[in-house]
């Protein structure tokens, strides 16, 4: 995968910690732009600059928006904990190409994989608007991204009880209990491991012939993702 950096210049407003927790799709609204362009029309809108954090052309190359460690200016109430990525073109008129869902498809992945997380959104799934346009391959990308590619990768720490820390493992976690029928306690997928979780995590234990001792090591991980 090839990206290529687009050295934009941002104004000083430019905030920093961005603390991803998924991936949310975009399409520009313009058959042909450049991240020049979608730079532009974010400083003509009063931003810091480009509210993206990549724009994936047709033609299957990618670019550098703002940094992945700065929050974004692309959907609210995720500016702060989510990837925005861009596709150059309108997908309420247009199909996208292969070449272009091909890079798409991969940029997304390496995210996922990159922060340990398996969320992928529309910006519309999120937010009152038509992006990324009624033909985006929302559904396929998203199916395909969580297949093998966007596998999640034990992280190599013990995951414990600790109700006081939030962490993305965490809720990976709890996701897969719940998905696989565990209650997880009344907060649910919240990211942090409480009690509710760890009676879940002991529940999977017992009946997956592994020790029971509350805590996901990698015999634990291997199995609820394996
Ligand atoms: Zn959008």
């Amino acid at each position: 995968m090839n990206i290529i950096n687009s050295n934009l210049s941002f104004r000083s407003s430019l905030s920093w910690g961005n603390n991803p927790q998924a991936v949310v799709l975009h399409h520009a609204y313009a058959k042909v732009c450049s991240i020049e362009d979608i730079h532009r029309w974010h400083l003509e809108n009063g931003w810091c600059g480009c509210g993206y954090h990549y724009l994936v052309r047709k033609d299957g190359t990618i670019y550098t928006g703002r940094n992945e460690k700065a929050v974004g200016a692309h959907c609210p109430e995720y500016n702060s904990k989510s990837i925005g990525i861009c596709a150059e073109g309108d997908f309420n008129v247009e199909v996208m190409g292969q070449t272009q869902y091909s890079a798409l498809l991969e940029l997304t992945r390496s995210m996922l994989s990159k922060y340990g997380v398996s969320k992928v959104y529309g910006h519309r799934e999120l937010y009152s608007t038509d992006c990324p346009g009624k033909n985006f391959p929302l559904d396929k990308i998203r199916g395909e991204a969580a297949g093998s590619g966007g596998k999640l990768i034990y992280s190599g720490y013990l995951i414990k009880m600790n109700s006081n820390l939030e962490d993305s493992n965490v809720k990976a976690v709890q996701e897969k209990l719940m998905s696989r029928g565990y209650n997880v306690g009344r907060c649910g997928a919240d990211g942090f491991f409480g009690g509710g979780t760890l009676e879940a995590v002991k529940s999977f234990q017992r009946d997956s012939g592994l020790a029971v001792d509350g805590i996901v090591g990698v015999n634990t991980w291997t199995k609820l993702f394996g």
